[in-house]
């Protein structure tokens, strides 16, 4: 008998659909949400945009998204950018969707794309989606990039497609301009060239003294800088992501775009956040307070605990992390088991919910005693992480 319909393509069977288990717990540390809602007036003004959007419903949006790409290059030319201007800016849904549009348009059969693990569970999977070769280099036991090792491997394997997230996830570990600067001019070097995205979705949360890619966006013409509104933004729900490249490479993926694909809805919503993109970007600086205070307090404790310049903490070692993660859960306490082996990961919160992790993290250790282990960082391409 014929099956109804084909088995699904060879290279997806068995594969498990991506995402962090979305369990009802009262303290969501999972996905690196901003815990703090838009704004009473910042809610209201995208209910009074999206109503007056929806009285043209049904008619397609605009296609290029002009008003917004204008909106999303004053931004970023007031977040360290220069000369950034709407030719230069791309959106999508959620910054995923841009990254995938990239591999849609320079990755492919025949061509390389290239990252450096532990990193972004999804990059790998924009590749198989786009029949585009995975090529995962390694990052140092700090999880620092050793630039020469990074530089051959990119002259060797001559990826089109270099993803670098800055900074990193699961580790929280940012690039220095070096790294972005040498990989930049080592993909230039060899025909057909490779671009650079810098995958900059946790950039506000940097520290003092990081620097954005974005400063060097006039030196390299095959570097992109994408950016998110799903985690300082406070707008994950949304689905706004974007970036700022040459504009060539904005072209590029207009021809790879699906047909009026950022909806009339998605782009009133995006630029009502943008006029109240201080209130919305509030609270960035009380979470890197937070974070800082985290590290240090797990520090304290005795964990070994991943430096960071995100909204989030990497730490460990645990010989049965899975125990740990489960012991939070029971309190109530939904953190992320992901990263190298041993480690797990920790998204911060309001100071209420980080003094819930912190209790229920000193119960779940004395319920279940653990030999730390000492291991050294593993690939974690394989495993499920959804932001
Ligand atoms: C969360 C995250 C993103 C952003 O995803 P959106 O699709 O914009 O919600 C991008 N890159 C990394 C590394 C992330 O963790």
């Amino acid at each position: 008998m014929n099956a109804a319909f084909p088995p699904l393509r060879e290279e997806l069977q068995g594969i498990e659909p991506y995402g962090a288990p979305q369990l009802d717990l009262p303290v969501q540390l999972n996905v690196n949400e901003n815990p703090y809602g838009p704004s009473p007036e910042a809610a209201a003004d995208i209910a009074r945009s999206v109503g007056e959007a929806a009285a043209s419903l049904n008619r397609y949006p605009d296609r290029e998204f002009s008003e917004l790409r204008a909106g999303l290059a004053a931004y970023l030319e007031g977040d360290g950018g220069t000369g950034i201007t709407p030719e230069m800016v791309w959106a999508a849904n959620g910054s995923n969707e841009v990254m995938l549009q990239l591999l849609q348009a320079f990755g492919g059969p025949g061509r390389v794309a290239l990252s450096f693990a532990p990193t972004y569970s999804m990059y790998p999977e924009y590749a198989r989606d786009t029949l585009t070769e995975w090529v995962a280099g390694h990052r140092a036991d700090d999880f620092s990039l050793d630039l020469d090792a990074a530089r051959d491997l990119v002259l060797e394997k001559q990826p089109t497609v270099v993803l670098l997230p800055s900074p990193n996830n699961p580790t929280g570990t940012a690039l220095p301009p070096e790294a972005v600067t040498m990989l930049c001019e080592a993909a230039a070097s060899y025909e057909p060239a490779g671009i650079v995205v810098v995958d900059e979705a946790y950039v506000e949360f940097r520290r003092t003294g990081t620097p954005s890619a974005l400063e060097l966006l006039p030196v390299h013409r095959n570097l992109v800088v994408t950016r998110t509104m799903s985690k300082a933004f406070a707008l994950a729900g949304a689905r706004l992501g974007y970036l700022a490249a040459d504009p060539a490479i904005c072209d590029a993926i207009r021809v790879v775009r699906l047909p009026y694909h950022l909806s009339a809805v998605t782009q009133a919503t995006a630029l009502a956040a943008l006029r109240h993109a201080p209130e919305l970007l509030g609270k960035v600086e009380e979470l890197r307070v937070e974070r800082d205070a985290t590290v240090a307090w797990l520090r304290e404790q005795g964990f070994e605990v991943a430096d960071s310049d995100a909204n989030f903490a990497l730490f460990g070692r645990f010989a049965d992390r899975h125990a740990v993660w489960q012991g939070m859960v029971d309190r109530g306490v939904l953190i992320r088991e992901t990263g190298p082996d041993g480690w797990l990961r920790v998204s911060i919160g309001t100071a209420a919910e980080m003094a819930a992790f912190r209790q229920a993290l000193l119960e779940t250790v004395q319920d279940t005693p653990q030999q730390t282990t000492q291991q050294t960082p593993q690939d974690t391409s394989e495993q499920k992480d959804l932001a």
